[in-house]
């Protein structure tokens, strides 16, 4: 955490949010992994370090809240999460960044993955749906496919209409960029959906694995956010938007 946090710093990004992986799914190799005592512990330390020079939020991201509601309160309520992202990693079962995802084929591995993030968004514990068109990357990933997504839009805008309606917001996702895609998780497309819906809460995430991938394509991100229509951006803290920030 404290690499992550130095990079991000002499970056001269305002601050950082830490979003391990939590999962419930038994296949899952995230299942267990947080341990929320050593992270809590270690955020303090650091935040002390950084004093108010940088802000270093609590965050999570939740996969498949939806399937596993108890648990996922549970683990939330028990410590002070700023900040939390929701995801459906898994769609009918199956591990979504998987070939297994595509066997039945690519329309089939849309529609699946996309009536799974609506379940997720109507049901889930979450602040903010995290790289909502993940199907694009993984179609990307695994069968070299370059998704149009229009044909989807029904499914889509089902997704997005509970997101507004719960108040909850929309992550754009740079993580693509450096895969070999044009365009950030979600696109311009959607991002002008959610937008035209009322949808106001968005926020930037990098999906940094590796220090050297921290911000990546965030000049790009915000290009498109002021061309969907948005001109800020949410900071969270407590699970509350705290600030608005220009874009
Ligand atoms: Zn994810």
């Amino acid at each position: 955490m404290s690499t992550m946090a130095e990079a991000a710093f002499r970056q001269g990004l305002a601050g950082i949010a830490f979003t391990e992986h939590v999962e419930w799914v038994p296949e899952d190799g995230a299942t267990g992994y947080l341990r929320p005592a050593a992270y809590f512990a270690e955020l303090e330390t650091l935040r002390v370090h950084y004093g108010n020079r940088f802000w270093l939020l609590a965050g999570a991201e939740v996969g498949n809240s939806h399937d596993y509601r108890e648990e996922a309160r549970g683990f939330l309520d028990a410590w002070p999460w700023d900040y939390v992202l929701g995801s459906a990693h898994w769609a009918d079962e199956l591990p979504v960044w998987e070939p297994v995802a595509f066997d039945e084929g690519l329309d089939s591995a849309i529609e699946r993955y996309f009536r799974e993030l609506a379940q997720l968004a109507e049901l889930g514990e979450y602040d903010v749906l995290a790289h909502f068109d993940l199907v694009r990357r993984d179609a990307w990933s695994i069968l070299g496919e370059r998704l149009d997504l229009t044909p989807y839009s029904d499914l889509i805008h089902e997704a997005l209409r509970v997101v507004v309606e719960r108040g909850k917001g929309l992550e754009i996702n740079t993580s693509a960029l450096g895969q070999g895609l044009e365009e950030p998780l979600p696109g311009l497309e959607i991002l002008r959906w959610y937008r035209e819906l009322g949808g106001e809460i968005l926020v930037f995430g990098s999906d940094a694995h590796h220090p050297e991938q921290l911000g990546r394509g965030f000049d790009q991100a915000r290009s498109l956010a002021l061309a969907a229509g948005f001109e800020r951006l949410a900071r969270f803290q407590g699970r509350r938007v705290v600030e608005w920030i220009p874009l």
